[in-house]
């Protein structure tokens, strides 16, 4: 069952949602080469229990940490650690955060340093992605929507979208109905209603589509090793349009 939110819950959300996107920026200005990666989760963590929050992930389904840190071929739910974020690297940092029982949950991917060209152009389709998604996201449009604009952008690329994982619903819980793939067909799936607050999350991979998860039963990496992507948002369905809840506050 898919459950509408509250204006009052919604208010509640985008203040979760801020506190994602202000630690997401912080950890942006802080990635640099040489950084261990378990220090960027150290800051994430800080930040959240500094505001008086939660950190989501740590302990969700036994995730170990606060941040899902994956870089290059890792496509999402990869473990901070002692490795040392090196030139080129294509960093993706995903976050979550539980303020007054309710969940947020976005994510960027960076650069460290000056990237390949393949890997910018990747990144670059990636948030192209998420950005006409969100577009989809109101009300008048039906949840395929959302998918057959990322899928359409992507393979227009060539690239390969993730279909192992998708985006969700997300509430007083993490992951709620419905599941918001990054594929579909154009005015299939439920209606969009006002109330509905998705987390939207195309991950994108260079090569194959086709990814396989580590032995840490966490990590998800590509099978032909190419490069992936990932951005998410948490969108609140106002009256108004979407609303992003975890895009920055100008
Ligand atoms: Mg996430
Ligand atoms: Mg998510």
């Amino acid at each position: 069952m898919i459950t509408l939110k509250t204006r009052a819950e919604i208010e509640i959300m985008y203040r979760a949602g801020q506190l994602v996107a202000e630690t997401l920026a912080y950890l942006k200005d802080q990635v640099e080469v040489g950084l261990p990666t378990i220090e960027l989760d150290r800051m994430a963590e800080e930040r959240i229990r500094a505001a008086g929050a939660i950190p989501a992930f740590k302990g969700y389904m036994g995730f170990p940490f606060t941040l899902c840190i994956s870089i290059n071929e890792q496509v999402v739910h990869g473990f901070p650690s002692e490795r040392t974020l090196a030139e080129g690297d294509l960093l993706s940092l995903d976050c979550g955060a539980i303020v007054d029982g309710f969940y947020s949950d976005a994510a960027i991917t960076v650069r460290v340093g000056t990237l390949s060209e393949a890997a910018e152009s990747l990144l670059a389709t990636t948030e192209r992605c998420l950005d006409e998604a969100i577009d989809q996201v109101r009300v008048g449009n039906r949840l395929q929507d959302i998918g057959h604009t990322v899928q359409t952008i992507a393979e227009a690329q060539g690239y390969g979208v993730v279909k192992d994982f998708v985006g969700h619903g997300i509430g007083r819980k993490l992951h709620e109905e419905p599941q918001v793939p990054n594929w579909g067909k154009p005015n299939r799936g439920p209606r969009l209603k006002v109330g509905m607050v998705l987390a939207v999350e195309p991950m994108i991979n260079a090569g194959t589509e086709k990814v396989r998860v580590l032995d840490d039963n966490w990590t998800a990496v590509t099978c032909d090793d190419s490069l992936s992507a990932h951005f998410e948002h948490s969108i609140a369905i106002t009256d108004e349009g979407p609303m992003v809840l975890t895009a920055l506050a100008a």
